[in-house]
């Protein structure tokens, strides 16, 4: 058990593919998760632009609906 576990702060797998609440402006609204660390590095699947997000600011700007499945692997 560590910090990174409590549950106002998601996990989150390098692979997977998440979903914002607001679309980027090329488009797209889903990202691939590149990075994870202090830091969660994201991968526009749109026009492939890379970004960093405090692992709870990504939290707040992730679609709610799906930011519960996207939270565990499949
Ligand atoms: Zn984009």
């Amino acid at each position: 058990m560590t910090e990174a576990t409590s549950p106002d702060v998601p996990q989150f797998t390098v692979g997977e593919t998440v979903r914002m609440r607001k679309a980027h402006p090329c488009g797209a609204d889903t990202w691939t998760v590149t990075r994870v660390g202090g830091d969660v590095g994201l991968r526009c699947v749109g026009c492939g632009r890379r970004i960093f997000l405090a692992r709870r600011e990504l939290a707040r700007r992730l679609h709610p609906r799906l930011s519960a499945e996207t939270a565990k692997p499949s």
